[in-house]
């Protein structure tokens, strides 16, 4: 096992691999930028190395500096986290060559799978419905595209290859908006991502987004834990997420999911992945694959017990997966509300200082925060401020638990979407479960506050 492990990531995620390498007796190396010197996870850490100034691009994006810390401290494997270099084959292949063990898959299946037109392809290979679409990607003849999305039939989604985080997608329902639509997404794309590829995806109506978690070794050994329901979403982004998916038949989990495991094995997959999925009338269809770990991978850990860090850093280390399928029971039922620093209603990101952090607690309460009481929120980053899981035999207590959760969460000092969260916990079509993707952004339309 490793002695010990750099973490190039800032936030919960930081604090969330920091607590994983104390359990398993690792040492943790801290970076941090000059706006997050005083994250509790600093303040604990053995060892944090100051990496840049705030900006991302100076300092967590920054490879040389990461690198380099490594090297000054000898530390012999990175944790990426999530978003930053997560994703990044270029800086895992850099990781690498440097001497450091990587955790998270081998730079070829983050490049295959880091464009989402390959990771379409690789997918129809490996026998994993998709989207209906374009093969790859879009020509530039206005005729050929036309006629495609004529095949595909109207309407139809324009998605940049490279793209993440919900931006760099653009609904078309006439044939008329088509042609600019393709080159406005591609403008953007290019500019965004550095990378003009766009495809074309029949867009679907009513899909729930549905996502299978699954980790593997280098011993072509691969589990699925089950899937999550994150389908209450505000511009593509989720907001809340659910294990299990409320109302879907286990079997039909269980189809998907072995689908999931067979193409991890047949690409050589090794570490914790995502295969997200649309799911509309009793049908999966892939849309990309996440090749990190992910926010709302607590829902997961709470209901089969399974602590996916944990692993992800014993199959970096060479070890073999220790459980097999047959071993994974999925327990109870689990929600996750994402604590933004942000107002309610109109979105507005509220960075600057938390003058009071009262966390919930108590039976199935699990909270995954690196804020405390006086704590800067800097303006530079992700708005969000922590997550709260609830943990239930069933989902009705999932949710009860939750409610009474965000009713003893207090932070004072900046605006947070606690409120929004307490209405959606309490929202009939919510509590019913199976709301779709479009149902939160409904939601809010008719929530609008003057
Ligand atoms: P990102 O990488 O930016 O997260 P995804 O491909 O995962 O992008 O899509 C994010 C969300 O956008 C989905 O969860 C869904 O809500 C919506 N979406 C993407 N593709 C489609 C589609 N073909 N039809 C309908 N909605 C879609």
């Amino acid at each position: 096992m490793f002695k010990k492990i750099l973490i190039a990531n800032r936030g919960e995620i930081a604090l969330r691999i920091q607590r994983a390498c104390r359990e398993m007796g690792i040492k943790a190396v801290m970076v941090y930028s000059e706006a997050d010197r005083e994250a509790k996870y600093v303040k604990l850490a053995e060892e944090a190395v100051c990496i840049g100034p705030a900006q991302s691009g100076l300092s967590y994006l920054n490879m040389p500096a990461i690198i380099s810390a490594a090297e000054v401290t000898d530390a012999e494997a990175i944790h990426p986290g999530y978003g930053f270099l997560s994703e990044n084959a270029d800086f895992a292949e850099r990781v690498e060559r440097s001497g450091f063990q990587f955790i998270g898959p081998t730079p070829e299946s983050i490049r295959i799978m880091g464009d989402k037109v390959s990771a379409k392809q690789a997918m129809i290979k490996a026998g994993v419905p998709c989207v209906p679409g374009s093969e790859g990607e879009l020509p530039d003849d206005p005729v050929q595209i036309k006629r495609m999305a004529k095949t595909i039939g109207y309407p139809v989604i324009i998605k940049a290859a490279g793209g993440g985080g919900g931006r760099g997608m653009r609904v078309v329902h006439t044939e008329a908006a088509l042609v600019n639509a393709v080159q406005m997404t591609k403008a953007e794309a290019g500019a965004a991502f550095n990378n003009a590829a766009v495809y074309m995806e029949k867009y679907l109506q009513n899909p729930r987004h549905i996502e299978i978690q699954i980790i593997a070794d280098k011993y072509k050994n691969a589990v699925y834990l089950g899937e999550r329901d994150c389908s209450m979403q505000r511009r593509h982004q989720k907001v809340i997420e659910e294990a299990p998916a409320p109302g879907i038949p286990r079997k039909v989990i269980e189809r998907i999911g072995e689908r999931c495991v067979a193409a991890c094995k047949r690409i050589g997959y090794r570490g914790a992945g995502t295969f997200e999925f649309l799911y509309e009338d009793g049908e999966f269809y892939f849309i990309e694959m996440n090749t990190r770990v992910q926010v709302e991978h607590p829902v997961t850990e709470m209901t089969t017990g399974v602590d996916i860090v944990r692993t992800q850093i014993m199959v970096a280390a060479g070890e073999k997966l220790p459980f097999t399928q047959r071993q994974i029971q999925i327990r109870g039922h689990a929600i996750e509300c994402r604590l933004n620093a942000e107002d309610s209603y109109n979105f507005m990101p509220s960075p600057g200082r938390i003058t009071m952090w009262h966390p919930p607690g108590g039976p199935g309460i699990r909270v995954d925060s690196h804020v405390y009481t006086n704590y800067f929120v800097p303006p530079n980053y992700d708005s969000m401020i922590g997550k709260v899981i609830a943990h239930g035999d069933t989902r009705e207590q999932a949710l009860a638990r939750m409610r009474t959760a965000l009713g003893e969460t207090v932070v004072e000092g900046i605006n947070t979407n606690i409120a929004l969260h307490r209405e959606l916990m309490v929202d009939a079509k919510f509590m019913e479960g199976s709301t779709n993707i479009h149902y939160l952004e409904g939601w809010l339309a008719d929530h609008a506050r003057k």
